[in-house]
Formats: structure tokens, C-alpha cells, sequence
């Protein structure tokens, strides 16, 4: 059994669909399709909860409707006979006739959760109305029925595993089982989802929790590249990676796959392949337990980070300076990210900043602070890179021009970090490509 999972712009459009369509029929092995909602959906059913959110029902109204317009033109190119485009059409208003009921009810948290999950639960129905036209066997499994997660928000694999393997059993002569990605219920029962983006998590779930031997995530790029193909010219696909070195990318802003799908996998130890729709068989990237190979693999850069740094001379031969600094980012559920220390100072980053006014004014007692916003923390991944030879030479000899504020290193064997401002990103990036992959 294996997992495929398939992103917005996958299903974006029907000539897309019909090819998702193709790309899971090409062999018999038994799989689970997890299907996002179509490109934009969920962008605009976060539209819809802000404005019922402020209040304004016709805008909501406005926002929906137009919404409904799209899913019925949709249906026109995605199915070809009538008997099915009446299934579909009935289906579709009947989720915006969900939709309209809650314009008129008063709106709260949960009720937005319930507009979020719309977008994967019509994505599904109408793939598997497609499937259905063209005779193809396949059991449409609702999420909301295994994927759950717990009253601290976290999914857990042992649980999820209990309720989908009765699912799976009770189908067992299909092979072919299509699912949502993104939602789940909470602990409360409620409709609830795993986070934008969330459709690589609930995969890579599916994938521990069923044992599979792979997750696939398709997506538009032949793989993980080794650079930021939006601001680096010439790039090139890694081959394979380890999960640590995966996680480090993905949390450092490779935006290919979510931060959080790699534990389950990894947990249970199933490969992770990125492939690529428009290129099925391109190698794509593979992650598993081993790194393949011994070096710098690739760069990514995160924005949004601010840097804080705290002075103080009582540092200075003290002992439990840092528990209480760090203590304070505790008590304000802000996770530090980067830090590095002198004897008498540590600067740590953050790109919450929620809670940093009160931050700041909790950490003053303790010394001088200085707060440095737009800043953008680039990582340099690998595996054993401190094996590497002269890698350090070579990063500070690429990076002679640029001012940075911080850097780690040994903290990981995977992970060179450096603090730059924003401003130089682009720069730094084209630099590295150069110095550290010989490419422009
Ligand atoms: N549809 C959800 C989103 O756009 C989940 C996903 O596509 O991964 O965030
Ligand atoms: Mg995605």
C-alpha cells in the first residue's frame, strides 16, 4: 500500500484532475490519494470566515457566490455526461447551501473550522464523481472518520491508526481509496483542520499509521532543489535526503513540503518521494533514514525573523542567566529558533512576534536590549558537514560582502545557520549558489 497525495494546483484545474486520474491508475499497487482542496479554495473560504468575522454577511455572501460559480463551471469540464454533472452540481450546492446557512447564524470559531473543511470535501466528491464516470473501482474515505487530533492540537499516529485500519478492512477488494487532506476532528469531535498547508501532514500520517511503503507528494517541481529557484537562476534537484536534513530545509522555508509531514514518516520510517505531476518520471526527490551521500545539499532561507540580543556585565562567570532568559520566551509559547552567546551577551531569533512588546519588557531587567526586525535566517543543509572539508572557508569566502549578524554552527550535523538582514537575502543566496554549488 502506498500513499499519493496531491496538492491545490494538482487538482486545480479538470485537465489536472484527469491527469491525477491517470497517474494513480498506472499501476495496481493498493493506494490511499489524499487530495487538497482546488488552488485558491481555501484562500477564499479564509476570506469568507474574516468577513463573517467582522460582520459584513454581504461580502461573505458576495465571496461565496462567486465561489459557487467556479465549482459549476468546473464540473462542466471535469465530467462529460449529464447524469454525472447533476450528481455533481447537486453535491456542490448543497455545501453552499452550507455555506450560506452559516452567513445567517452567528459565527464563532468552530463554525470557521467547518467553512475551512468545505474546500476538501468538494475536491474529493467531484474526483471521485470523475472516477466513478470513467469506471474506475475506488472507495471515497471520509478524513473525518480517522484523522483526529488531541486536546493539545497534535495528531498521534497509534490513534489515527486504530480508526483507519477498520476503514481500510472494510474495503479491502477496492485498492483504491481517496481521502481528504487538511482536516480532522479535535478532541471535542469537532470539524477541525491540521494547519495551512496541512495536506502533507495528514499524508505522511496516513502513510505511518497504514504502514505504507512510500508517501508520495505531487506537486509541480521535479523535487527539493537545491536553491530558491524564485531568486537564484540556475538550480538543481537533491536526489535524496535524509529526514533530519528534509525537516531543517522545510522548517528554513523550502516551501516543496510542510515542516511538520516529516516526523510521522520518519517515526515509522517510510520514504518520502516529491515528484512531479507535469513530470511523472522525473526521479524527483527522495527522503529517508539515510542522507545518501556526505556534503552540502542544499540552501533555504526563512524571512520574517527578529533577532534579540541581551547584554549584561552580571552575565559575566554567572550561572542560570540563560534559564531565566529563556523562561521568559517559555511563559509566551515563543519558540527561539537561533541562538548564539558571548560571555556577557546572547542573541536569540524569533518570527512570532505576537508577544514581543511584553518580551522585551520581561527580558529588560535582566540587561540591555536591542531588537533587530527584518531579518532572514539562511540555512545551509547537508549531512555531516562538519566532515565537510573547508566548508567553512568556502561559506565565509562567499559571504565576504555580506553583514552578518549571527551565526551556528555544531549545534547540528546538518545545519550551518546564518542571520542576515532581509535586504541581503537575494544576494547572499546568489553568492552561496555560486560558492558552494559552483552555480550561478
Ligand atoms: N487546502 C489547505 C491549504 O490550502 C491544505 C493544503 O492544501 O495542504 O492550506
Ligand atoms: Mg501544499
Amino acid at each position: 500500500m502506498k500513499v499519493m497525495k496531491f496538492g491545490g494546483t494538482s487538482v486545480g484545474k479538470p485537465e489536472r484532475m484527469h491527469q491525477v486520474a491517470q497517474l494513480i491508475t498506472r499501476d495496481n499497487e493498493p493506494k490511499i490519494v489524499v487530495l487538497s482542496a482546488l488552488s485558491g479554495t481555501t484562500n477564499t473560504l479564509v476570506s469568507i470566515g474574516d468577513a463573517l468575522a467582522k460582520g459584513d454577511k454581504e461580502k461573505a455572501k458576495q465571496i461565496i457566490d462567486q465561489l459557487e460559480g467556479h465549482y459549476h463551471a468546473f464540473i462542466l469540464s471535469l465530467l462529460l455526461k449529464d447524469a454525472t454533472r447533476d450528481k455533481a452540481n447537486k453535491i456542490i450546492s448543497e455545501h453552499f447551501e452550507f455555506l450560506n446557512i452559516i452567513t445567517r447564524i452567528s459565527f464563532n470559531e468552530a463554525l470557521n473550522k467547518d467553512i475551512l473543511a468545505q474546500g476538501e470535501l468538494m475536491s474529493t466528491k467531484l474526483f471521485s464523481l470523475y472516477l466513478e464516470e470513467q469506471g474506475i473501482k475506488h472507495a471515497l474515505i471520509p478524513a473525518l472518520e480517522f484523522m483526529s487530533i488531541d486536546a493539545n492540537d497534535e495528531p498521534q499516529v497509534p490513534v489515527i491508526r486504530q480508526k483507519l485500519m477498520p476503514v481500510l478492512d472494510a474495503n479491502k477488494e477496492v485498492g483504491l481509496f481517496i481521502t481528504q487532506g487538511y482536516i480532522c476532528r479535535n478532541s471535542k469531535g469537532e470539524v477541525d483542520n491540521l494547519k495551512r498547508g496541512g495536506s502533507d501532514y495528514t499524508a505522511s500520517l496516513v502513510a505511518a499509521a497504514a504502514n505504507c511503503t512510500v508517501c508520495e507528494i505531487w506537486t509541480d517541481i521535479d523535487g527539493m532543489h537545491n536553491n530558491d529557484p524564485r531568486v537564484v537562476e540556475k538550480t538543481v534537484p537533491v536526489e535524496q535526503l535524509s529526514f533530519e536534513e528534509a525537516a531543517e530545509l522545510a522548517y528554513f522555508g523550502a516551501k516543496i513540503l510542510h515542516p511538520t509531514c516529516i516526523w510521522p514518516a520518519q517515526l515509522e520510517k517510510v520514504p518520502v518521494k516529491l515528484l512531479n505531476t507535469m513530470q511523472p518520471e522525473a526521479a524527483g526527490t527522495v527522503i529517508t533514514q539515510e542522507a545518501g551521500s556526505v556534503g552540502v545539499k542544499a540552501i533555504a532561507a526563512k524571512d520574517g525573523i527578529i533577532a534579540i540580543n541581551i547584554k549584561s556585565s552580571r552575565m559575566l562567570l554567572a550561572y542560570g542567566f540563560l534559564r531565566k532568559i529563556f523562561e521568559v520566551f517559555e511563559k509566551y509559547r515563543t519558540p527561539i529558533d537561533m541562538i548564539t552567546t558571548s560571555e556577557v551577551a546572547v542573541s536569540v531569533t524569533i518570527d512570532n512576534d505576537q508577544f514581543l512588546a511584553t518580551i522585551i519588557k520581561e527580558l529588560e531587567p535582566f540587561g540591555t536590549v536591542e531588537v533587530d526586525k527584518e531579518q532572514s535566517i539562511v540555512s545551509i543543509v547537508g549531512n555531516d558537514i562538519a566532515q565537510t572539508q573547508d566548508i567553512l572557508s568556502k561559506l565565509f569566502d562567499a559571504l565576504k560582502p555580506v553583514p552578518v549578524r549571527m551565526v551556528s554552527y555544531g549545534g547540528s550535523k546538518h545545519n550551518v545557520s546564518l542571520l542576515i538582514p532581509s535586504g541581503e537575502k537575494q544576494h547572499t543566496l546568489k553568492l552561496l549558489n555560486k560558492g558552494l554549488f559552483g552555480l550561478n
